[in-house]
């Protein structure tokens, strides 16, 4: 018998409506025991007033306390956790700015575009947000070593978050597709290296399989994560004054990220601290994109890709864990998914650049996808939309060599 959670406090819960069966917030579960599907964690957010929670947290961004100075622990409302201000585990993260486009915009056609550049955290991706929390969790139930797959920015943050909180960490690779940028940082924090020959999703499956009970796991799939990277979406709204725009656009590699920004939205509107949601895209790369496959066949059943293949490697995954919840989440805010090839990948890159942001492949997806649904004619130009990047330029830095190399000569052959 599965025990009985009073939905006044927090707790974890299938993600499957349909099932919706329930366990303590700190059982250490991967899935649901009955349905087998992934699990969130249920928000009891306090109840107050939500203009007097918007006035708390901006009034926190004067605190010099480190559970307010982190963009995450600061909607801490928000979040799981029974935790000691002294057990939560932080660097810092979150507050990145909203940054306006500039040449981008211009070169998309769009008059209202901003960037929300994640990949200004510690490790220069948004898993430092996610990784707060589930790291402050595995510290709480005990673990002494923590675990996750990765194409390497989850690995780079595991890390680093592993060695703030005295655990050990250990990532599995899959060998040669992680950029030598990324395995750097993993080396560079003390973590465990395993390279495992296959894609991403051959990593995760070994190590899901293995079972190790010592282990806790640090994946998206871990509802800890969710939580923690859902307040990216808090700060936006923050920065906008609570003005909702038309559009957020995210990339889709694992699916996480979409999946906790939908949660965001919906736990937000629901509590009455915005009255309607923005249409959220999610952008895959052609050559990894299950989920812009589904939704152009109308099909509610994922076919995996068996073997995944774009230069934006953070988001080379073929069997995303956590489809059914982004797709929930796009289908709540009313929004789309769609793909973009690895050349209108490679131009929108070269364009962030020019506006002097800089970011991984994998983020620019999402200028490349807001370029497409423009010359489509499926975007307003007039539209309010933000792009989120959620990783650094340094992240990868072979590719940028390479394609401005090969540009280069290019432009050498045509001026001769
Ligand atoms: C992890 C990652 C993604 C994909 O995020 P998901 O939550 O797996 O969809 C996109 N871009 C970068 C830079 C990443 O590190």
């Amino acid at each position: 018998m599965q025990p009985v959670h009073s939905s006044l406090t927090t707790h974890l819960r299938c993600s499957n409506p349909g099932c919706a069966t329930t366990f303590d917030l700190h059982e250490r579960v991967l899935a649901c025991t009955k349905c087998c599907d992934l699990l969130e964690v249920a928000i009891q957010p306090p109840p107050e007033d939500p203009a007097e929670l918007k006035r708390r947290w901006l009034e926190r961004r004067t605190s010099n306390n480190p559970c307010d100075t982190s963009g995450v622990w600061r909607f801490r409302e928000f979040l799981p956790g029974d935790y000691r201000q002294s057990g939560i585990v932080t660097l810092g993260e979150g507050n990145v700015r909203l940054v306006r486009a500039l040449n981008t915009a211009a070169w998309t056609g769009v008059r209202h575009l901003s960037f929300k550049h994640l990949g200004w955290n510690p490790t220069g991706s948004f898993k430092d947000l996610g990784m707060t929390a589930g790291m402050t969790e595995a510290k709480f139930t005990g673990a002494k070593a923590v675990a996750c797959a990765s194409t390497g920015n989850t690995a780079a943050s595991l890390a680093a978050y592993a060695a703030r909180a005295g655990l050990i960490g250990r990532v599995y690779l899959p060998a040669g597709q992680a950029s030598a940028n990324k395995l750097a940082q993993a080396l560079d924090f003390g973590a465990e290296v395993v390279q495992i020959e296959g894609s991403f999703d051959d990593a995760l499956d070994v190590l899901l399989n293995g079972r190790d009970p010592d282990l806790y796991f640090l994946n998206s799939i871990n509802p800890f994560r969710i939580e923690g990277q859902k307040t990216a979406m808090f700060e936006l709204l923050e920065q906008l004054e609570w003005r909702v725009p038309d559009y957020v656009v995210v990339p889709g590699g694992n699916l996480g990220n979409s999946s906790s920004f939908g949660k965001a939205f919906v736990e937000l509107k629901q509590s009455g601290f915005i009255d309607r949601v923005p249409r959220m895209v999610i952008v895959q790369a052609q050559g990894a994109n299950p989920l812009a496959r589904m939704w152009n066949a109308g099909s509610k059943e994922l076919e995996a890709v068996a073997f995944p293949e774009t230069v934006a490697t953070a988001i080379r995954i073929g069997n995303p864990r956590s489809w059914k919840k982004a797709l929930q989440a796009v289908e709540y805010t009313g929004g789309l998914v769609m793909d973009v090839t690895d050349e209108e990948i490679g131009e929108a890159k070269a364009m962030i650049g020019r506006d002097g942001i800089g970011c991984e492949p994998a983020s620019a997806t999402t200028l490349a996808g807001i370029r497409k649904l423009v010359s489509e004619g499926r975007l307003d130009r007039d539209a309010e939309i933000v792009a989120m990047l959620t990783g650094h330029a340094l992240k990868d830095t072979d590719y940028i060599i390479k394609v401005q190399q090969k540009q280069q000569a290019a432009d050498a052959l045509l001026t001769h």
